[in-house]
């Protein structure tokens, strides 16, 4: 991310806009007016008051309360209670396994499930309060109800008690995001088939839990309930799991998931479910081709997220979707309407919350006259399995189908004193880069900590490091970081502790 932090000329557009167009109001209500407030809305909104442009964010979203919150999928049902629900099943799962090795015995514990989600419901809270709390602090105007292109720039919002009012804005930005995609065959009745927010809210841990689907929310919510002690499994229709990471990281995790007791099956293509007695039956075809069935307590469908833009009047401004839904936008990520941008998991591409934050940043900046841009290929990916599963850039299959020689280095955290020291040896980082430049190319990681680790591997990459940059950095010793810098001398072969 790049630019001045020069502010807004808001004198200036607001006489450009009166030569472009007699027709629009002189002085529009708002400089910028955000459609959503998940990661991508609420930092579009956040940075364009910044830079002192006149903002308002419109967020339909209640809770289960019927109270209007912003923080969008990511505070209310994604990122942020699933990661609660991981650690606390984290310490469940350490508890029973682990802790005995440390000398530290704990006679039958038990789980409060009500405690737990009450603690991810207060974690949920203070986050999502604390955006209320940015708002104030950036003067950004919350408004609540549901926002409809009403043509031109102006939007019509519909509050909750049904009243109605028009407002207008210079800029309007979109990042309405996204919700899960249903599958025919095993339709969510939020009891026993559920999606994920479904998942993230049982009272009790179910004795056999189905998962269609091992991707992020396969594995997490998987994580999740398997550590707590439900028979897992997960059935994926893709041959390859995993298909786009490091093809030994994929294996390295693989093992390991099912090492804790995931059964996770590939190539499996469910045909049909029905539901009796309180239990759901998962008809399915595995590898060989042969019919199967599993019959569960609770069945989640994550199969993935598609692009949300019902009654969103995209028709008033000319905007028509893709063939998957989603909202084209240009490099600026400007629609095909004048003065109308989208970002997020609405216009497509990875739908993470930090993309979504990102193009939101790069948005306000441009239309305060910035040059920001931003570096899709040096993504961040994290899978909160345990261990992580973190990577960036490009896998060495996939730089050698663009042409690269690599060079490939790898350290196991076997060998790592700080992972020995925690309990926590399983998997390694890999590290490939160019043959000729020594360019890093991408960053793999599956171990203790990944998410934290890959810090430093994106930053490098923005910074266009080689792997000598990275081994000739000290790193702290005894720290999980020194497998990075293991892993670098790794790509010349001087790989010190391995
Ligand atoms: P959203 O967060 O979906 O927000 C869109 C907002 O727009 C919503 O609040 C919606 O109510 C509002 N809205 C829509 N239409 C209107 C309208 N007409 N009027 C007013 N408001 C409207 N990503 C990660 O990077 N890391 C993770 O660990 C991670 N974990 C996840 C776990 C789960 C279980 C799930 C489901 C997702 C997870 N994600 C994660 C994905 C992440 O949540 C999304 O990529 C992110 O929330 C997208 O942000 P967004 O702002 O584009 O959309
Ligand atoms: P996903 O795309 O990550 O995974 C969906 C999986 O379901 C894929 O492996 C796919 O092959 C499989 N699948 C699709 N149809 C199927 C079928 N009929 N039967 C069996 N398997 C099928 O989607 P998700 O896990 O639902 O997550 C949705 C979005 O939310 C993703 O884009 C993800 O990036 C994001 N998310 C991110 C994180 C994170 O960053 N840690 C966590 C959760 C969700």
């Amino acid at each position: 991310m790049t630019g001045s932090s020069s502010h807004y000329p808001l004198h200036a557009s607001r006489s450009t806009l009166k030569q472009k167009s007699q027709l629009e109001s002189i002085v529009a209500d708002y400089n910028v007016i955000v459609i959503g407030a998940g990661p991508a809305g609420y930092v579009a909104a956040i940075r364009s008051a910044q830079l002192g442009m006149k903002t308002a964010c419109i967020e339909k979203w209640k809770d289960t309360a019927g109270k209007n919150v912003l923080g969008g999928t990511c505070l209310n049902v994604g990122c942020i209670p699933s990661k609660a629900l991981l650690d606390s099943s984290h310490h469940y799962y350490d508890m029973q396994h682990h802790y005995a090795d440390h000398g530290i015995s704990c006679d039958n514990p038990k789980i409060d499930i009500s405690k737990m989600m009450a603690r991810k419901d207060d974690i949920v809270g203070a986050l999502t309060q604390g955006i209320v709390g940015l708002f104030k602090k950036n003067k950004v105007t919350r408004i609540e109800g549901a926002a409809k292109l009403a043509g031109g720039k102006s939007i019509e919002v519909t509050a909750q008690d049904g009243s109605k009012q028009t407002i207008s804005a210079d800029n309007i930005i979109i990042a309405s995001g996204s919700v899960p995609v249903d599958i025919p065959v095993a339709p969510a009745d939020h009891n026993l088939i559920v999606n994920s927010t479904g998942a993230l809210a049982f009272d009790a841990v179910p004795k056999r839990l189905g998962v269609i689907g091992a991707g992020a929310i396969g594995l997490e919510l998987g994580s999740v309930w398997g550590r707590l002690g439900a028979e897992v499994t997960v059935l994926e229709a893709m041959p390859d799991f995993l298909a786009t990471a490091d093809r030994k990281i994929a294996a390295a995790a693989l093992k390991s998931l099912k090492g804790q007791g995931l059964d996770i099956q590939l190539s499996a293509k469910v045909t049909a479910t029905s539901v009796n007695n309180n239990e759901v039956t998962v008809s399915y075809t595995d590898k060989k081709g042969d019919a199967q069935q599993i019959v569960v307590d609770k069945l989640i469908v994550a199969v993935g997220r598609k692009p949300y833009t019902a009654d969103l009047g995209l028709e008033n401004a000319g905007i028509k979707t893709d063939e998957r839904g989603f909202i084209p936008v240009d490099a600026n990520r400007k629609t095909s309407a004048d003065g109308i941008y989208a970002v997020g998991d609405v216009i497509g591409g990875p739908m993470l919350a930090h993309k979504g934050s990102e193009e939101a940043v790069m948005v306000a900046e441009r239309l305060a006259g910035q040059k920001s841009e931003m570096h899709y290929d040096i993504m961040p990916w994290v899978i909160y399995t345990h261990p992580e599963i973190a990577w960036v850039g490009m896998t060495e299959e996939q730089a050698k189908d663009k042409g690269h020689k690599c060079k490939v280095g790898q350290f196991p955290f076997a060998a790592s004193g700080r992972a020995r020291a925690h309990g926590d040896v399983t998997g390694m980082i890999r590290m490939i880069a160019d043959a000729d430049t020594d360019a890093v190319l991408g960053v793999h990681i599956f171990g203790i900590s990944a998410s934290e680790l890959l810090g430093e591997a994106v930053l490098a990459m923005e910074f266009e490091a080689s792997s000598e940059d990275f081994a000739r950095t000290i790193h702290a010793h005894p720290t999980l970081s020194e497998a990075m810098h293991e892993a670098a001398l790794g790509v010349d072969g001087r790989t010190i502790h391995a």
